[in-house]
């Protein structure tokens, strides 16, 4: 049975063909990707886009199912070909039965750092050995590569100058295609139907640029290194899970020199640059709490989903062309309560268990929201001014806590105090925290219709 809720922004994938059309009907194939734009037109069917011809037309609810999320797979992988240090013989061995076309990549025990391109043809098999130069990769000094996948797919579509084009990839044992998996699941978007704009922001993994995929303005975060690009590789299959209006929702990925990890755009950038560059003459507390419930839902409902963000700050939080805030970054969100590597941790926004035990749960987010909305009440101000991140993890366990920002109404500053409390356990979960947000709300805006997100003057 289909779900008669899906909401505008839908993606879902068709059972089988649809070729005999009646009017106003959509053509699509099985397995195609179509966007769901209007749940009113005809009882029982969509609206619909298709993603890859961008035609329009009715779908019938029946013979479409939701796009589904992918699993989380420790061995998913943008490099299932890649074997890691194993000799020549031992590539030889693993390329057996010989068919033309068969390649794995190793990385070279005898010039460690190196990789081998190992290619099955004529019962042989070739090797060839990837050079670093100029922090690029080649094999013939004619093709230049920023990183193996990128290697690998130009020699699947070119012969370039070995021997022939790599036809079939020998995978690592336990590793499981992430391309495969992303396309079986409609996640899979097409770089030829990209056109890439501007630079809108640089991350700490790579640049992220305005761009258009079939007609829908997107922010894509391209990666390039390898490495990363496998790392990021959680965070999209976490995003394939989410979808609520206060989380940046993910459209899909491009496997292409690396990864593409396509967003919908959030024009007004993140929140800490918004509140810094506009300032309480332009921004009022009508806009300041209407942004900490967007934060709050999008929270309430990863709580819901039982996953812990463990990096929430207003610089992760991006806001909208209509000023809707929404939860982005979701790189270190798990399940599971323990990092790594705490090294890493954003001190001024991580609760003491998180860095004292390294527990995480989704009341060290609480204490996380609490910081942000100070950040977000003293209008993009940096935590704990003037204070050392050693300073702030001494004295915060010994019971500090930041003063209220300027103006900042009591019951709001009530609020971050309980999203303070040492114990876990006695700061709210986030639903609760939303009660009280709105109760403040009403207490400001008597008649939240009239001031909805127009509480920020025009001019910005
Ligand atoms: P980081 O690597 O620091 O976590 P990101 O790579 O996610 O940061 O983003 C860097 C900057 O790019 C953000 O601060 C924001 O200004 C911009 N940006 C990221 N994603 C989007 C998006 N979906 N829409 C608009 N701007 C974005």
């Amino acid at each position: 049975m289909a779900k008669m809720s899906w909401a505008v922004g839908t993606q879902c994938v068709a059972k089988g063909d649809h070729r005999k059309l009646k009017p106003g009907e959509l053509a699509y194939n099985k397995g195609d990707i179509l966007t769901i734009v209007d749940t009113s037109t005809k009882k029982g069917y969509y609206q619909a886009k298709h993603n890859t011809t961008g035609e329009e037309g009715l779908i019938n609810s029946t013979n479409v199912r939701e796009r589904e999320a992918l699993r989380v797979d420790p061995g998913l992988s943008l490099m299932p070909w890649f074997h890691g240090k194993i000799s020549g013989p031992e590539a030889v061995c693993k390329l057996q039965p010989s068919e033309d076309g068969l390649f794995l990549v190793r990385e070279s025990i005898r010039h460690p750092g190196d990789y081998v391109l190992c290619v099955s043809v004529s019962g042989e098999v070739i090797h060839y050995r990837v050079i670093y130069q100029d922090s690029k990769l080649t094999i013939d000094n004619t093709q230049y590569f920023y990183n193996l996948i990128d290697m690998i797919e130009f020699y699947s579509k070119n012969k370039g100058s070995i021997a022939t084009t790599l036809l079939k990839p020998k995978q690592k044992q336990g590793a499981k295609s992430a391309e495969l998996e992303l396309s079986k699941n409609g996640w899979l978007m097409d770089i030829t139907k990209l056109i890439l704009g501007e630079t809108i922001g640089e991350g700490e993994f790579g640049a992220v640029y305005e761009g258009e995929y079939m007609g829908q303005r997107v922010a894509v975060k391209i990666i390039k290194c390898d490495v990363t690009a496998q790392a990021f590789l959680q965070e999209t299959t976490v995003m394939t899970k989410l979808q609520h209006k206060n989380l940046v929702r993910l459209l899909g990925v491009i496997l292409h020199k690396g990864l593409h990890i396509v967003t919908e755009l959030m024009t007004k950038g993140n929140l800490v640059n918004f509140l810094r560059t506009r300032g309480r003459s332009v921004v009022n507390s009508v806009q300041l709490l209407h942004f900490a419930l967007d934060v709050c839902e999008g929270m309430e409902y990863l709580e819901s989903k039982k996953l812990v963000h463990r990096d929430l700050a207003a610089r992760n939080v991006l806001v909208s062309d209509d000023k809707v805030a929404k939860v982005s970054d979701f790189g270190l969100t798990k399940v599971d309560s323990k990092v790594s590597d705490n090294a890493k941790l954003p001190v001024k926004w991580t609760a003491p268990e998180g860095l004292k035990k390294e527990k995480f749960s989704t009341k060290s987010d609480v204490w996380s929201y609490g910081v942000l909305l100070w950040e977000i009440f003293s209008y993009g101000r940096q935590p704990y001014p003037k204070m050392s991140l050693q300073e702030v993890k001494e004295k915060v366990e010994q019971g500090y806590r930041m003063e209220a920002p300027e103006d900042c109404p009591p019951g709001v500053y009530s609020l971050m105090r309980i999203c303070w409390e040492q114990e876990p356990r006695k700061r709210p979960a986030f639903h609760k925290l939303r009660e009280k947000l709105e109760r403040e709300m009403a207490k400001i805006s008597p008649s939240p219709g009239s001031q909805h997100r127009d509480g920020i003057r025009s001019g910005c």
